[in-house]
């Protein structure tokens, strides 16, 4: 990977999220959001889509009873920066592997990675910090849990991944000596909206079901501070709703 001064990564990536190859992209300028569109013919999802993320939930109704569950385990470290985000990777599927039950529904997780800003607003509240926990069915639908953050206390989970954090341009790393365990990051109320959304980033791709947990988490300036010394401001503006309906789950 080549990396540019402005914080515009020129990507040869491996990602999940399927990144074109050789084509740079952006947040912002030239090259940022506005632009995706233009760029390429098939990200044209990302203006012309119908469900795109994130969104500013503002409205919800509730929704059927279908509690979270969360089967999250421990495993080694893998991690890459990839000059958009700071990316934790599991292996997912076969045995050991960290799952989220949605109803009956087994979903493996894949990865999660930060946004600064948040992405997904609640009630016109931006937040400075959000997550995304990527899951994948068996079916192979893509399914987002969202986690925000607000400014204050230090974040514990934080801490101890920060010191791993790699800059850009580094291969993916693989600490066999270091253990994640997603759940220390889950919030203790597992109340959650949920949306029909999309990718956040080219190809915009939709048919993502998006999980937004409704209580957010807290971190440091401090921690802000250092992610922000890791990668650029990497959230995408948020998209209208063209009539798609919140469910808001207790
Ligand atoms: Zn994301």
């Amino acid at each position: 990977m080549m990396f540019r001064s402005a914080g515009v990564a020129l990507l040869v990536c491996a990602g999940a999220s399927a990144l074109a190859e050789g084509v740079a992209w952006t947040y912002r300028g030239e090259q940022g959001a506005e632009h995706w569109a233009e760029m390429r013919r098939e990200w044209a999802l990302c203006s012309k889509g119908q469900r795109q993320s994130p969104i500013d939930i503002v409205a919800s109704q509730p929704g059927p009873a279908t509690p979270l569950r969360f089967d999250y385990r421990p495993a080694p470290l893998r991690i890459v920066n990839d000059g958009h985000t700071v990316r934790v990777r599991f292996a997912s599927g076969g045995h050991g592997g960290s799952r989220l039950f949605l109803g009956h529904e087994a979903l493996n997780l894949q990865q999660f990675h930060f946004h600064t800003p948040g992405g997904d607003k609640l009630h016109g509240e931006e937040f400075p910090l959000g997550m995304h926990f990527l899951h994948k069915s068996a079916s192979g639908r893509l399914v987002a849990l969202v986690l925000l953050f607000r400014q204050g206390a230090e974040n514990p989970a934080l801490k101890a991944l920060l010191p791993h954090m790699p800059t850009p341009g580094l291969p993916e790393q693989t600490l066999a000596q270091v253990a994640v365990d997603p759940a220390q990051w889950l919030p203790v109320s597992k109340g959650y909206y949920r949306y029909e959304g999309s990718l956040t980033a080219p190809p915009c791709t939709e048919g993502v079901l998006w999980l937004v947990m409704k209580q957010p988490l807290e971190v440091s300036a401090v921690q802000l501070a250092a992610l922000h010394r890791l990668f650029p401001d990497n959230a995408r503006p948020t998209q209208p709703l063209r009539g798609r309906q919140v469910l808001e789950m207790p």
